[in-house]
């Protein structure tokens, strides 16, 4: 979980949507949302708030002694700002917590280890401390108006569900201290073993780590297309933003590269259904080429051209391609096949009107190639009806363009280029 922090206040980024299961999964983060539901005077807002938080559409969450807050968008993306206030514990109270943490060690070292036991919320009580909210702790505030729980502070609350399940010290800022204070308070209060509150190590053993990754589990499924790009995190925190960083500059900027990413992804996902060579699975003489365009070094290009059966000035024409376009290029270059039926009909329609009739090349075609009469230019036409622009060079076809959809637009390219060989 990525968070920014200062001295009393966390900000988390936007969660992606909840799929298919409950927001707490641990009893303390049930507790909090029984605080809301057992609450809530209108049962149909706090069915808003979950779907509205399943749906991803709560922002950045900053959490603040007595406060959360965060951005909620309705389904008609009009935001909201919507707040929800928890009594913080006196000095007094935190004294008497720390020093019932310190008698019983334990409780620290669950807190470190991000779990709250029933046990530490039971001796709390007993010195006088609800960690938890109970029913109608959790006051709302929102400017949509309403004057109860609203689908907006409900939707936080299920969303802050989420964070409590991840860090039961999100609890213990929002009634107060930060993780940091509460440490520093049981270190100097003294008896606290000092394993349990010394800071984290700077490192780990090397051996360590290598045999941890022997049982990591496996990566996640890769990720599916969803409705559409997602929302970015809302940057309307109160912490201001740094010198020469402009909100909602960057506000845009992120939410036009989700949505390019988005683009990317979707046709990277296609393509692969359709079996070509940008999909998720590159044949071994694809991905030599992918490699070979990272530039790696003589003998890795030697092994890859011969790995992937090229010569190496065959490998050079394949990353040429596959910098001008991927996949999609690559195929171009080295497969040739029959242009026939409506794919024809549509390329001679292309072909006729890319010209006047004047100033029309003369073209020699077979199968999906078109070269220029007394002339080192080519035009190839992939399977989505895309023209490239091809130059003979050293004997050889090589491109010299991305695709266009215009065969006079792609010739044009292919004149441009320099090193004529005629
Ligand atoms: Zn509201």
């Amino acid at each position: 979980m990525t968070r920014y922090d200062n001295e009393a206040e966390r900000t988390f980024v936007a969660l992606p949507p909840a799929q298919g299961r409950g927001f707490a999964q641990t009893w303390w983060g049930r507790a909090w949302l029984k605080a809301l539901e057992d609450a809530a005077m209108d049962a149909a807002q706090v069915k808003t708030g979950r779907r509205l938080a399943r749906a991803g559409a709560v922002g950045a969450v900053s959490v603040r002694p007595g406060r959360i807050t965060a951005v909620v968008h309705d389904r008609d993306r009009t935001a909201h700002r919507a707040d929800v206030l928890l009594e913080r514990l006196s000095d007094a109270q935190w004294d008497r917590f720390v020093d019932m943490a310190i008698e019983r060690s334990g409780h620290v070292a669950a807190l470190l280890d991000r779990d709250m036991p029933p046990h530490l919320v039971e001796d709390a009580a007993a010195a006088g401390i609800d960690l938890l909210p109970g029913m109608g702790d959790l006051e709302p505030e929102c400017d949509c108006g309403a004057w109860d729980h609203c689908g907006h502070t409900a939707a936080l609350c299920y969303q802050v569900a989420r964070l409590l399940d991840q860090d039961p010290f999100v609890l213990l800022l929002m009634r107060g201290r930060a993780e940091g204070a509460v440490l520093e308070a049981l270190q100097t209060q003294g008896s606290a073993p000092a394993e349990a509150v010394a800071p984290r190590p700077e490192g780990v053993d090397a051996a360590e780590a290598y045999a941890a990754g022997q049982v990591l589990p496996p990566l996640p499924a890769p990720p599916g297309l969803g409705d559409g790009p997602g929302v970015p995190p809302s940057l309307d925190t109160e912490a201001a933003a740094p010198p020469g960083v402009e909100p909602s500059c960057l506000s845009f900027l992120a939410s036009r590269t989700a949505a390019e990413a988005h683009r990317l992804l979707a046709e990277a996902l296609r393509a692969g259904h359709d079996g070509r060579a940008v999909g998720p699975e590159p044949t071994v003489a694809q991905d030599a080429v992918r490699l070979a365009a990272g530039d790696p070094g003589p003998d890795v290009l030697d092994r890859l051209s011969d790995g992937s059966g090229r010569t190496r000035e065959a490998l050079a024409a394949a990353v040429r391609a596959w910098r001008l376009g991927g996949g999609a290029a690559l195929s171009v270059l080295e497969e040739e096949w029959a242009v026939e039926g409506d794919a024809a009909a549509r390329a001679r329609a292309a072909l006729e009107s890319a010209w006047e009739e004047d100033e029309r090349p003369s073209l020699r075609a077979r199968a999906n190639r078109w070269t220029v009469v007394g002339a080192p230019h080519q035009l190839r036409l992939d399977r989505e009806g895309r023209w490239w622009p091809y130059r003979r060079e050293h004997g050889r076809w090589v491109p010299v363009g991305g695709a266009d959809q215009d065969p006079a637009t792609a010739l044009a390219a292919a004149a441009l280029a320099t090193g004529d060989e005629t």
